[in-house]
């Protein structure tokens, strides 16, 4: 609030599937982003599976926060 926007952040919400089928997307640029693109998992206390990432949109610099959810 009251801040100048410089780098961009967004939260994401998406399943493994989607992500490896190339549907996961930059909401600044639209880019399409992968785990290709230097996603890094955030490891989570007390899950044996971490559920969220981060990866930096490589074109629009966006700090992109995704969590996975379960796919059905
Ligand atoms: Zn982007």
């Amino acid at each position: 609030m009251g801040r100048k926007k410089r780098v961009g952040f967004a939260d994401l919400q998406t399943t493994h599937a989607e992500l490896g089928r190339g549907e996961l997307r930059c909401p600044q640029c639209t880019r399409s982003v992968s785990d290709a693109d230097g996603l890094k998992f955030i490891p989570a206390l007390g899950q044996s599976e971490s559920s969220l990432a981060t990866l930096n949109c490589p074109r629009c610099r966006t700090m992109l926060s995704i969590r996975f959810i379960a796919g059905t």
